[in-house]
């Protein structure tokens, strides 16, 4: 039994390897063979990695942000409604926010609060005792160039990128950098919020996608402003934006009498493509029902967005960057069947700490096997 555990924490240890965001961890420090070589932690890393009694002595229901995106700056600018109940008392919590990205000031109940920051923490003095079960909201205005994204997702940040009709194309992702890379928040995945609200307003004739559904575009001194809503718990990493030229189109899902409209996003010189490509997400999803029950997330359906960079889980917004090809060999788009395995493993059921996020690759990759297994064979899920 030893040697089989050990054989099966082997195999998982490689598919985490594999997968996603943790090849970049692994390019970057080799796993050390003795305890005492991992690398020491420093002040930084444990105030963006503990829980610490400024951040466990609240939990965040909702966030609302708006945001205007300057194109031409590749710069952010805006506000971040956090509503949040108190779990303690409280005089003083801690929000995150890269260090680059400059606080305008905080607001809450009409009055501008102090602050001081160190790294990405930024600890803010309420100034008045809040009680367990009161709910309450601050408003943080902050603006800035969010940090660029070297190797993305892997090494994630902001894309800023132009498509092949040189229209803007911008993305972001940041699993493992954190959303406190351009927005301010609490930046530790135990806590996931109720709900969010993202506004953004873009230069006109862009439009953008983000998570959940588009409640409200209009047009408005030479600006698009988009909303989008989402009423599902979400790991912050997953809120994002897309921004481009897109085409939109959908694929009909038929399941027990009722349609579900899937949506997909794509550049228009990839339309025709997408159509025929994506045709098998419906299989897809299919499949992942038939094994793990029902598709999280419904009532928002389902999206995938042509991204400039490879691929992301966004939650009901998954980023699609691989250019409309099939694994070899095989009849399945890896990333396509990677990233929707993820809508169960990881953004359905998460993990409470980065220590246990191989929750999420290692079941999202074991998922692809068993999808191998039903259409091509016990020993192509073998190999
Ligand atoms: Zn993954």
């Amino acid at each position: 039994m030893k040697y089989l555990f050990k054989g099966l924490l082997l195999l998982m240890l490689s598919s985490i390897v594999s997968s996603c965001a943790v090849i970049g961890i692994n390019a970057k420090r080799k796993t050390p063979h003795k305890p005492g070589e991992y690398p020491a932690f420093t002040l930084k890393d444990t105030l963006w990695g503990k829980l610490t009694p400024l951040r466990s002595a609240y939990d965040v229901s909702f966030y609302k942000l708006n945001i205007g995106v300057d194109v031409e700056n590749r710069s952010l600018n805006g506000f971040v409604d956090i509503v949040f109940l108190a779990e303690e008392i409280i005089d003083t919590l801690q929000i995150d926010l890269y260090e680059n990205l400059k606080i305008n000031k905080i607001i809450f109940q009409d009055r501008e609060l102090q602050f001081f920051r160190k790294y990405k923490a930024v600890f803010i003095v309420l100034g008045r005792k809040i009680h367990p079960g009161e709910k309450h909201t601050i408003t943080v205005h902050y603006e800035g160039q969010p940090v660029i994204a070297t190797k993305p997702p892997w090494e994630g940040g902001f894309v800023w990128k132009k498509d092949k009709d040189k229209k803007p194309w911008i993305g972001v992702a940041c699993e493992l950098a954190g959303a406190s890379l351009w927005w301010p928040l609490k930046d530790h995945i135990s806590d996931e919020p109720d709900s969010v609200q993202l506004t953004v307003s873009t230069p006109q004739g862009l439009f953008c996608v983000s998570n959940g559904i588009l409640s409200d575009h209009i047009s408005e001194d030479n600006r698009e402003i988009f909303t989008w809503k989402t009423r599902y718990p979400i790991n912050t990493y997953n809120v994002t934006l897309y921004i481009g030229n897109y085409r939109h189109f959908q694929l009909p899902y038929l399941k027990d009498d009722t349609v579900y409209q899937l949506d997909f996003y794509v550049l228009p010189y990839n339309l025709e493509k997408a159509q025929t490509h994506f045709q098998q997400v419906i299989d897809i999803i299919r499949f992942y029902e038939s094994a793990f029950g029902e598709y999280p997330w419904w009532d928002e359906g389902y999206k995938l967005v042509e991204s400039p960079y490879e691929g992301m889980e966004h939650q009901t917004a998954i980023a699609y960057g691989n250019r409309y090809k099939n694994r070899f060999g095989s009849s399945f788009d890896y990333i396509i069947l990677h990233e929707t395995a993820h809508e169960w493993w990881g953004n359905s059921v998460s993990a409470g700490d980065y220590a246990e996020i191989w929750l999420h690759e290692g079941f999202a990759t074991y998922s692809e096997a068993l999808y191998v297994e039903h259409t091509e064979g016990h020993k192509a899920y073998l190999d």
